[in-house]
């Protein structure tokens, strides 16, 4: 039986049915005869992160994905400073922040462009207008992660139960920034809202007032005067991956959100950089873990190809996306599959809709478990319909980890108290009996 597992997560694979595609997703339109091939040798299902219907953030997916209960979920803002090396004490809240450009109509603003270009010597004239920040206690600082993109660290009594002003979709007016309803009485998260509002409305009034967004106009350039926010979060303990599952983990992915999950569950991280030949970024990640697996007993591959070619809205790029990832895919095959050790499990973290207004949709992924003892099915291709019909049928949230478990031989039989603890892997760390 394997005793190693590799997850494999295509990001965002999932899609819907398009008519230029002649009526079939990406995946179902791409030639991928190696993920077919790991179909028709594996037990094949559906995968949904949480409840059919609801699009998940890749965050929040990968977090019920390791075996997390969202209850538990400490925020992506939290997780982006975490992955970004930023120092957040265990009461600050962290936000994810960008600059945009915002058009006013009277008292409103109105999203005009969500990622305006600029230089890097313009993003930090810009950044300087709001670096810093102190109201009701309550100090604000702006680390910038990457070009316009940061995160706000807010120290002081704060919670992170606020709104998000990032209406996500140009030509919507800002959200406003309130404390969540269950909240609205709470001293602290009215407090949060109130300072951040005023602190996002003092950056528009310094950004609107520069004479680099002058120059910008000038140039027939959008004007970047304002701050946008969302998903705001907080440090919340959980217990370790290792000290939940009894395995040893590794990631490789390139997203600093990914490296934030990672390494705040414990595992390792290895980070790698995304070039513009997916498939070969994918074969080396795929090497690399392989070289891994003496010393982990869980790898976590990761790309974001596919997400990213859906988010530009065009399914004929995600299909050749998808095609390079299968020819990536089969440059390590061979030893993939003659690995008797080895559970393979192939799918992807959410379906990402390459037409259409959505972020992310709420259909299922296909899942295929590929290693000694899967059951075996009829399966013969790797798509989001095909899977159906498999052995696996629909594994829904943290279910994935526990089959996972059970593929390893690792699955506790309910009612067994081999520790204090009642974990869901044996044999458990136990205390050995003593005869003193
Ligand atoms: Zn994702």
């Amino acid at each position: 039986m394997p005793r190693k597992c590799l997850m494999l997560i295509l990001d965002g694979l999932g899609d819907r049915s398009c008519p230029e595609l002649g009526g079939r997703t990406p995946l179902q339109a791409a030639r991928t005869p190696v993920l077919d091939e790991i179909a028709a040798k594996g037990a094949n299902g559906l995968f949904h992160p949480g409840s059919l219907g609801r699009p998940l953030p890749s965050e929040n997916a990968h977090f019920t994905m390791f075996g997390y209960e969202q209850s538990d979920f400490p925020g992506r803002g939290y997780l982006e400073a975490q992955g970004a090396g930023l120092k957040a004490g265990a009461s600050d809240v962290c936000i994810l922040a960008h600059l945009a450009a915002l058009i006013r109509k009277g008292e409103l603003l109105y999203l005009k462009e969500d990622r305006p270009q600029a230089s890097s010597v313009e993003a930090d004239v810009l950044i300087e207008q709001f670096r810093e920040y102190q109201k009701s206690g309550v100090s604000v600082r702006f680390h910038q992660t990457k070009g316009l993109f940061g995160v706000l660290i807010l120290s002081g009594e704060v919670l992170p139960f606020i709104t998000d002003c990032n209406p996500m979709v140009e030509g919507r007016p800002l959200s406003d920034i309130l404390p969540w309803s269950k909240y609205r009485d709470h001293p602290d998260a009215v407090k949060t809202a109130a300072v951040l509002k005023s602190y996002l409305v003092q950056a528009h009034q310094h950004l609107e007032d520069l004479d680099l967004n002058r120059e910008r106009e000038r140039k027939g350039l959008p004007r970047i005067n304002g701050l946008v926010t969302q998903r705001a979060g907080q440090l919340r303990p959980v217990l370790s991956f290792r000290e939940k599952f009894g395995l040893r983990g590794l990631s490789i992915a390139s997203g600093t959100v990914y490296h934030g999950l990672c390494s705040f569950l414990g595992m390792d991280i290895h980070k790698v950089k995304d070039t513009d030949q997916p498939g070969l970024d994918l074969a080396q990640r795929l090497q690399l873990a392989q070289a891994s697996l003496h010393e982990y007993d869980f790898v976590h591959v990761h790309t974001k190809a596919p997400d990213e070619a859906a988010h530009r809205k065009d399914p004929q790029a995600k299909k050749r996306v998808i095609e390079a990832l299968d020819a990536g895919l089969g440059c390590v095959m061979e030893t993939l599959v003659n690995d008797p050790e080895l559970l393979l499990v192939v799918t992807a973290d959410h379906s990402t809709p390459s037409s259409g207004v959505m972020i992310h949709s709420g259909e299922s992924v296909p899942l295929t478990f590929y290693g000694p003892g899967v059951r075996l099915d009829r399966v013969r291709a790797f798509d989001e319909v095909s899977g159906a019909t498999g052995a696996l049928s629909l594994v829904r949230g943290t279910e994935l980890m526990d089959l996972i478990l059970n593929g390893l031989d690792r699955a506790k039989l309910e009612g067994i108290m081999d520790t204090p603890d009642d974990q869901s892997f044996w044999p458990g760390n136990y205390r050995v009996f003593s005869l003193k």
